[in-house]
Order: C-alpha cells, then structure tokens, then sequence
C-alpha cells in the first residue's frame, strides 16, 4: 500500500492527537522515510500485540487446564511445549512455566531486576507490574501487597513469589471455582482475568463476568 493509498483519514485529525501520538507518528514517518522500517512490518507489529497476543490467549490455557487433567500436567511439566502442541493455540516462546495455586498455596509472579513478563500469554505487561514498589515489596511482604489487590488470603495460605527472568517466564494457574464445574472451555476462558493469571487477583464471579461482559 502506497502512502497515497493510506491518506484515506479525515483531514485535521492531527489536532486531535496527543503529544504521545504525535511523537510515534513522527518517529514512524522518520523510520519509514529512512527505509529502517515497513509501514506493512509496523502494521503486523500492531496487529499482533492487539489480535494474536494478549491474556485472552493465557485465560484460554488456563480454562484447558481446568477441564483437561492430561493437558495440566504436561503444563505444569513444560509450558511451552504443551501450549505448542495444541494446534488451536498461538505458538508461545521457551521458557514458560507454569504454576499451580491450590488450598495450601498461592503463586504470584513479579521481575525483580525490571519488567520481564509472560508477553506470548498475557500480551502487555500491566503498569504497576514495572513499578519499583512492586517490584520490591511483593517479595518483602507479600501478604500485604496482595491485600493492597483486594485479596484477602487466610494466614494458613503460603505465598510463593517467582522472580521472572529473561530465561523464565510464570504463568499462574489459578484455582478453578467450584461454581464452575460444569462451565464449556470459552466460558471458563471468561472468567480468567490477567491479574488472576499473575498471582495479583482472583478469578471472575459469575456477576463479575455478567457486569464485565
Ligand atoms: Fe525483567
């Protein structure tokens, strides 16, 4: 597609830009111009991060899990290579782990060095995941982070925080509600948030997914 063909936006929708979206579409054109980058390359970058990747893909994992007990032990074997073996799920990279919460135990997932993140699962990794705070008080006092979440874990319940690295990445399998039980794979896939898949938040409730959905 030439840039002809693209000027196909309504005039003046420059001044309704910010200044964030400014600077991209100069630095872009700059790149573009420049022959560093495509215009088609940028647009399946875009595409990718918006469509193929994203935590709708982890929920879908998760919810496999849940009603697949052959499926969640090759998961928690090697993640990424039980995710790659089921067909009707995108490709994920190395290194992928999963972990299992239970009765007895919470997981919750952090980078302490910066802001590594299960990007192929969970798309873009959230703020707060990249702050210092985070970063360093999810490992000091755990228990109270997870309560500044909004999640009230009783005190027989162990937490274990895994620190992500460029050669680890966690995925968290949170437990499934027994009100689920007899729940199809995508309207389970429904009640797996991001936060849930981090160790950060729980599963939906049936009129917490009605009010989202
Ligand atoms: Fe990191």
């Amino acid at each position: 597609m030439s840039d002809l063909d693209r000027h196909d936006h309504a005039h003046g929708e420059e001044s309704t830009l910010t200044d964030i979206q400014k600077r991209v579409k100069a630095l872009e054109s700059i790149l573009v111009s420049k022959g560093l980058v495509e215009r088609a390359v940028i647009d399946q970058i875009i595409e990718h991060f918006e469509r193929r990747v994203g935590p709708h893909v982890g929920a879908r994992v998760v919810a496999r899990a849940w009603t697949d007990q052959q499926f969640k032990r090759a998961l928690l074997e090697d993640a990424t290579k039980a995710i790659n073996l089921q067909s009707d799920f995108p490709e994920v990279g190395q290194h992928l782990i999963a972990v299992e919460n239970s009765d007895s135990l919470h997981n919750v997932v952090v980078c302490t060095l910066c802001s590594c993140y299960p990007w192929d699962v969970l798309g873009l990794p959230p703020v707060w995941y990249k702050s210092a705070p985070y970063r360093s008080r999810i490992v000091s006092e755990p228990r109270s982070v997870l309560k500044d979440f909004g999640m009230e874990l009783s005190g027989d319940k162990k937490i274990r925080v895994w620190d992500s690295t460029a050669e680890t990445r966690y995925l968290v399998i949170p437990q499934m509600p027994a009100f689920a039980d007899t729940m199809s794979e995508p309207d389970l896939a429904n009640l797996v948030t991001r936060d849930s898949m981090i160790g950060t938040g729980e599963v939906l409730s049936l009129t917490e997914r009605d009010v989202n959905g």
